[in-house]
């Protein structure tokens, strides 16, 4: 393990927040108060479901966008523009595809000033360092993910920044191959072949975090907050099937699962920050009725299953089941309890039931607990007509998100109201009527 020498304070987050503005005037908070420090000697994971605004947060820290609140500080100065002292390496590696390796390597030298001789023996050098001898002539579409992202570090690591940023990086490549390079970054870490003095990764990745961090900090969603944030202390290199590493991993699995949680048990050295209030508004897990009855049948006949275990079981990550899991919560077929799953009674009774009760049993979840269902219903309730255009829902949800995630809540929306038969929906027209047969079976009933 490395050395601990004095750490140097290099950024802090002093009451940050990002809004955007709606085309429609309205606001929405995507990160609200976050206070930070990132020091020299470590490497940061920034964790939490998609959407929380890890990249978003990054790239404040980078300068590429302003905050709308609170400030950036830089070297004990609020920062102006772009960071001089960081450089990303993005999912997507963001390479050019006219230009060969070693082009591609210089731009960042190029962009800081670099002049010609030294820029191409710098970048020359970070191609060997990090394993692209031999390639520098080629261009990006002669060569594997891995070796792309390869390309992407050098190009950050060649302008030798104090941070290095890193959005999920490695999420792009197969299995294999972001393990490796995962350790051989860590190498180049450890060793000290490289001057960077921090290193800040945002994933959604738990696992990832728990190999690679010195200190993982959790986001929440609606808005983004720092929910956790504590120090890493397992020596590196870290053995996933070690207990102490799964029992982190655990913790951890535990504070995402539970978003609701007001105290969370802390892992060990673990310190939580303040818990977020209640979210402003109920947000639809974008999953379709038919991944959750899968869950809930998964669950047939355990008691109590612990998720991080069920999720190692069907080799899903994270990102994959929790939000099925949320969603299946929502409706109060499942009970979350310190990361364990079990059925409710009302799962179990969907479980027992046929397929016209389990319809019956969703469609009464849906009207109880879900308010994005409830309002449709009304609204289509209220109409004379009983047709609503799905502008109207869209213009609604738009006041608490975005108008991309507004897509997304309505998509889902009508997944599952058209699935209980709650309401319908015509797709060239866009609108979402009652069903008249559903209406009049259901009078029949009442009568
Ligand atoms: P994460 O990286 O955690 O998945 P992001 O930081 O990318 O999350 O995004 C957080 C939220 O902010 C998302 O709901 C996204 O739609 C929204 N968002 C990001 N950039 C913009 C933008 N330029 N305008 C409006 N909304 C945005
Ligand atoms: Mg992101």
């Amino acid at each position: 393990m490395a050395v601990k020498t004095a750490t140097e304070k290099l950024i802090a987050l002093q009451g940050v927040s990002k809004s955007y503005q709606q085309p429609n005037g309205q606001q929405i908070v995507i990160l609200e108060g976050i206070n930070l420090e990132l020091h020299s000697g470590e490497i940061v994971a920034l964790l939490g479901p998609s959407g929380s605004g890890k990249s978003t947060l990054m790239r404040m820290i980078a300068g590429l966008i302003p905050p709308t609140e609170g400030q950036v500080i830089y070297h004990d100065q609020p920062l102006v523009g772009l960071n001089p002292g960081v450089a990303i390496v993005f999912q997507s590696f963001a390479l050019y595809p006219w230009l060969t390796v070693l082009e591609n390597v210089e731009l960042g030298l190029k962009a800081k000033g670099e002049p010609p001789d030294s820029r191409q023996k710098k970048a020359l050098r970070m191609i060997d360092i990090i394993g692209l001898d031999g390639f520098e002539n080629a261009y990006p579409k002669e060569l594997s993910g891995g070796m792309r992202q390869r390309v992407g570090f050098a190009r950050a690591l060649a302008v030798e920044p104090e941070l290095l940023c890193m959005d999920e990086p490695f999420s792009a490549l197969d299995v294999l191959t972001a393990e490796n390079l995962r350790f051989e970054l860590l190498d180049l870490w450890l060793d000290r072949r490289i001057p960077t003095k921090a290193v800040l990764i945002v994933t959604h990745g738990i696992e990832e975090a728990v190999i690679l961090a010195d200190r993982i900090i959790v986001l929440g969603r609606n808005p983004g907050r720092i929910r956790a944030d504590f120090p890493v202390t397992l020596p590196h290199y870290r053995d996933r099937k070690h207990p102490s590493f799964q029992a982190l991993v655990d913790q951890v699995y535990k504070i995402i699962t539970n978003p609701d949680l007001e105290e969370i048990e802390p892992p060990p050295t673990v310190s939580t920050q303040e818990s977020k209030p209640e979210p402003k508004y109920q947000s639809l897990p974008p999953v379709r009725i038919g991944s959750i009855a899968g869950l809930v049948e998964l669950l047939e006949d355990r008691p109590k299953t612990d998720l991080y275990r069920l999720g190692q079981e069907l080799q899903l990550e994270v990102d994959d089941i929790l939000p099925i899991v949320e969603a299946a919560k929502l409706i109060n077929f499942v009970e979350l309890e310190e990361g364990d799953i079990s059925l409710t009674p009302i799962g179990q009774e969907f479980i027992a039931g046929g397929i016209d009760e389990r319809k019956e049993i969703v469609r009464t979840q849906l009207l109880e607990h879900i308010r994005l269902v409830q309002q449709i219903y009304r609204l289509l309730q209220a109409k004379r007509n009983q047709r609503i255009p799905e502008e109207l829902v869209l213009d609604i949800l738009e006041t608490h998100v975005s108008p991309e995630e507004a897509q997304k809540q309505l998509k889902t929306a009508i997944d599952w109201g058209r699935y209980t038969e709650i309401y319908s929906y015509d797709e060239p027209s866009g609108q979402i009527f009652l069903d008249h047969q559903a209406i009049e079976e259901e009078q029949l009933a009442a009568s």
